[in-house]
């Protein structure tokens, strides 16, 4: 019997005898818009984004509009009456669009450029309709068993143990916090039922990383209960990498002072200057420390793919859990970050909880997401990395990020090799920290930042390139992060051409 023989509703209308008359005629029609409706407008919205991608260049890639201006271009109180797909549509057009920052620009080269490819959106897009909730095995087995699946995919490519489980969230940083919700399950006894508050056997607990570390880190210290307090930093050497060996002092003086080290934080790939710190020489002192390693590798993990990139992990074989971004550098729409653990099992330690309503009979058969965080339902993630993955195949993906390798590494030459500017870090990924040092400017720090805000500022006005800043020990540094998939040679080459303009311009040159 095929579905269309049957009624599916098996109700009927009241038949409730005290209904004076008839309700008139039909009520309007409910449920959703129609399907022909659907495959009209989803057409046109599908030839919409294929323009788009083809020819984000016709936007400044870094919004116009000032703040307020999105909101007060739309009315401030709801529609009372359905309107039209043509009416939504074009405010999309005419009030949306210019309130956008295009990520999906090849001049984008601000933070770290990102990518939403064509396979990774049709990917988001069967996942907004098939609306699967993978809170349980059950509630989708296909979405929980394609996320182990894919993630054990990524794990293989960069080179990972197969101890490695993974886990989707939903960023880096919601990653960490998972990770060292983890190290707090496993080192502090009883801290899902007690807590931390007022308990006389904690006298004090430690997190390290190194200074470049991403903020995420205080965060998580923050939500976690330890405090940034307890978030201690270790300085760096002159290549802005963690010293193992400070790291190795600080925490023989913190165990000596009664504190517990709880976790070390190394990154693979740092904010601002994309630096390793030396995980094979940290991961041998939390060996020996027994103390929980986690990396972050958000950014740059993905580059072990690439054979010159391959021993970045190094050492990672011995950490406890490393965290990955395929929404960063992976092509894959913003969000989806893997948390990779050899200690899945404290994961799950830490978050495990099952009301009532919420059993199965497949028990400890499955893997029911839910159990693996703070979150109950979650979203199809795994669909868009598999088909991502798929589409470029690892040949593929390892020739896009050894390009924008090689146009980094380009960048910088041209920088090192121009009397008015200076690069400020070593280049090994696709990130290159700089700036402009104009022949007779002198060297102090002040006047260089300034210098720098406005060469800055000129640049992402021109709205053909977008890059961002950050603080180097101190100093002003202005990067160039190339990481979109379209980003090519010509563009590098112009984002080179327009900051020469704007320096020369600024120095009345
Ligand atoms: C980008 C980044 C993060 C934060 O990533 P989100 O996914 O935005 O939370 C954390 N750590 C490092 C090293 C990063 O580069």
């Amino acid at each position: 019997m095929s579905a269309s023989d049957r009624d599916l509703t098996g109700g009927s209308v009241s038949n409730d005898p005290e209904t004076k008359s008839p309700p008139e005629v039909s009520p309007p029609t409910l449920g959703d818009m129609d399907a022909d409706a659907f495959r009209r407008h989803g057409q046109r919205t599908l030839d919409w984004i294929a323009e788009y991608l083809r020819d984000s260049e016709r936007y400044p890639v870094m919004a116009r509009v000032g703040p307020g201006d999105v909101r007060a271009a739309l009315p401030s109180t709801p529609p009372q009456r359905g309107e039209t797909f043509e009416a939504i549509f074009d405010d999309f057009e005419k009030i949306i669009t210019p309130g956008l920052t295009h990520w999906n620009h090849p001049g984008f080269f601000a933070y770290f450029a990102t990518s939403s490819s064509a396979p990774g959106i049709i990917g988001e897009l069967l996942a907004a309709a098939l609306n699967q909730n993978a809170m349980l095995w059950r509630t989708s087995p296909a979405a929980t068993e394609l996320e182990a699946l894919t993630l054990d995919w990524l794990r293989q490519l960069v080179g990972l143990p197969d101890g490695f489980e993974g886990v989707i969230y939903d960023t880096a940083s919601v990653s960490t916090l998972h990770a060292l919700a983890a190290a707090r399950e496993a080192v502090i006894p009883n801290v899902r039922d007690q807590g931390l508050v007022g308990r006389s056997d904690l006298t004090g607990i430690r997190v390290y990383c190194s200074e470049q570390a991403h903020s995420s880190l205080d965060k998580a210290m923050i939500l976690l209960g330890l405090g940034q307090s307890a978030l201690r930093k270790i300085p760096v050497d002159t290549d802005l990498r963690m010293r193992p060996e400070v790291l190795a002092e600080a925490i023989a003086e913190d165990r000596a002072s009664g504190c517990v080290p709880m976790a070390v934080v190394a990154t693979v790939g740092t904010t601002i200057s994309t630096s390793v710190d030396p995980v094979p020489a940290i991961a041998r002192i939390c060996t020996a420390e027994q103390i929980w390693l986690h990396v972050d590798a958000a950014y740059a993990g993905v580059a072990a793919m690439v054979p010159s990139c391959a021993h970045i992990l190094d050492g990672c074989d011995e950490a406890d859990s490393v965290v990955m971004n395929p929404h960063k550098w992976l092509f894959t729409p913003v969000d989806l970050s893997a948390l990779f653990s050899r200690r899945m099992d404290m994961v799950k330690a830490a978050f495990s909880l099952t009301p009532e309503y919420l059993r199965t009979a497949e028990g400890d058969r499955v893997r029911n997401l839910m159990d693996m965080g703070i979150q109950l339902g979650r979203r199809f993630r795994a669909l868009k990395l598999w088909m991502v993955l798929r589409h470029f195949g690892a040949e593929g993906i390892r020739q896009r990020l050894a390009e924008h390798m090689r146009l980094a590494r380009l960048f910088a030459e041209w920088v090192d090799a121009h009397n008015d500017f200076e690069r400020l870090a070593p280049v090994p990924f696709s990130v290159v920290c700089f700036r402009a040092k104009p022949a007779g400017m002198g060297t102090d720090e002040a006047e260089l930042e300034r210098f720098n805000i406005k060469l800055l500022d000129a640049l992402n006005a021109s709205g053909e390139i977008f890059l961002s800043q950050g603080k180097l020990e101190g100093r002003y540094v202005i990067r160039l992060a190339i990481g979109h998939i379209r980003t090519a040679e010509q563009h590098v080459a112009r984002a080179w051409e327009l900051i020469q303009q704007h320096t020369q311009v600024l120095t009345g040159h």
